[in-house]
C-alpha cells in the first residue's frame, strides 16, 4: 500500500546535503557521512524543522492564530518554533522550564529577538507541562483567539512524518551518488526523530539499520517511546510499518553526566571535529552521539567496511551558553 503524507508546508531548504566526512573514518575502515539537517535552515536550523512542516500545516488547517510549545530555557524546538512563527504570522507561546536568566543567551536570546512570549516555569511544574499549555489555551479561546498547542520536542506521530520524508529524501540522494549506506545513525532525546527514520527506514531504504543515540533516558524507556509514537503514527497515518522490537536500537551508555550536562571529553571532541571538518556539533545532543558513536567504531560494534550516515541534528545556538566550559589551549587530542 503506497504511503500518504499528510499535508506539509515548505520551511527547510531541502535537499540538505549529504557530505563525506574524513573523521578517523580511514583509521577505522569505516566509511562515514553526515546528513547535514543543521542546514535545514538558518535560524531554525536542525531537525525540528522537518517535523513543524507537518505540524504547521495541521495548525493552518485548524485555522489557529497562536502556537503554544514547550521545553527547556535552551530548548532548540521552541526558538524553531518561534521563528516559523514569526515567518508565518502566528503569535508564539514559550512553556520553558527555568528561571528566567540575568542574561539571555543561545537559543532564549534567539526566542527574544524573533518576539515571542515567554512563561517560565519551574522543575517541579513540568511534569505538568501538558495541562499548563491546556490552560493557558483555555484562556486564550475566551479571548477569541485559536490557539494550536505542539508537545515538547514536535514529538507526536504527526511530527515524526518530518523523518520518513527526511529517509524518502536520502534514498533519492545516495541512488544519484551510488553510494550504499548500512547503518543511519541519530542522536535520541524524545524518540521522534528515530520513530520517523524507522517508519521511512521500513518505506525506502530496509536496507539500512538505524541507530538512535540517547542523550537523556534508557533503552527501556525509548523502546516503549518510540513503539507509542509508531503505533500512534499508523493510527493516524492508516498505514502499518511493520516494525518489529528489534528494529528498534537504542544505545544508552553516553548520556554521561545527564541531559544537558557536558564532560570534558565531549567538549574536546566538539573542538576537535570542528577544527579538522568545519562541522560544528552541539553539547546536548549530537556531541554525545558522536562520541558515542566514536566509542562504538573503536569498540568494533560496526564490521569493516560499513558506510555510516550520521544524521547532524542541528542545536548550534546550544553552544553558546556553553561557551566558558570549553578549554581552547589545551593540546589537541
Ligand atoms: C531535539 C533534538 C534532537 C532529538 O530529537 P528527538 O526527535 O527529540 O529525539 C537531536 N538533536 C538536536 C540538535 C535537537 O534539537
Amino acid at each position: 500500500m503506497e504511503f500518504k503524507y499528510p499535508s506539509r508546508v515548505s520551511l527547510a531548504h531541502l535537499p540538505t546535503p549529504i557530505e563525506e566526512m574524513n573523521y578517523h573514518g580511514k583509521d577505522f575502515k569505516i566509511n562515514l557521512y553526515v546528513k547535514r539537517d543543521d542546514l535545514t535552515e538558518c535560524g531554525a536550523s536542525g531537525n525540528k524543522v522537518r517535523k513543524l512542516e507537518f505540524l504547521f500545516a495541521e495548525a493552518k488547517e485548524k485555522g489557529a492564530d497562536t502556537i503554544i510549545t514547550c521545553g527547556g530555557v535552551q530548548s532548540n524546538h521552541a526558538r524553531v518554533t518561534a521563528l516559523f512563527c514569526a515567518r508565518l504570522g502566528y503569535k508564539a507561546i514559550l512553556v520553558l522550564r527555568g528561571e528566567k536568566p540575568k542574561e539571555y543567551d543561545g537559543n532564549l536570546f534567539l526566542d527574544m529577538l524573533l518576539g515571542s512570549d515567554i512563561r517560565y516555569i519551574t522543575r517541579n511544574e513540568w511534569p505538568c507541562r501538558d495541562s499548563i499549555m491546556e490552560r493557558i489555551g483555555k484562556e486564550l479561546a475566551k479571548t477569541s483567539h485559536t490557539p494550536y498547542i505542539i508537545p515538547e520536542g514536535a514529538s507526536n506521530p504527526l511530527g515524526s512524518a518530518g523523518y520518513i520524508f527526511a529517509i524518502e529524501e536520502i534514498k533519492n540522494q545516495l541512488l544519484e551518488k551510488n553510494i550504499r549506506i548500512d547503518y543511519i545513525v541519530c542522536s535520541t532525546g524524545s524518540g521522534g526523530t528515530q520513530a520517523g527514520l524507522l517508519m521511512g527506514s521500513k518505506l525506502f531504504m530496509p536496507e539500512a539499520k538505524i541507530i538512535g543515540f540517547s542523550v537523556c533516558d534508557n533503552e527501556k524507556y525509548f523502546k516503549a517511546k518510540i513503539r507509542e509514537l509508531i503505533a500512534g503514527a499508523e493510527k493516524k497515518f492508516n498505514h502499518d510499518f511493520f516494525i518489529k522490537d528489534e528494529d528498534i536500537t537504542i544505545v544508552d551508555g553516553y548520556m554521561g553526566r545527564g541531559y544537558a550536562v557536558s564532560r570534558i571529553e565531549e567538549l574536546e571532541l566538539i573542538h576537535d571535529v570542528a577544527r579538522r571538518t568545519g562541522i560544528i556539533l552541539d553539547p546536548v545532543y549530537t556531541g554525545k552521539a558522536f562520541y558515542g558513536l566514536l566509542e562504538e567504531i573503536r569498540k568494533g560494534r560496526f564490521g569493516k567496511n560499513s558506510s555510516i550516515l550520521f544524521l547532524h541534528t542541528g542545536g548550534i545556538y546550544g553552544l553558546f551558553p556553553k561557551k566558558s566550559e570549553f578549554i581552547f589551549d589545551r593540546q589537541a587530542l
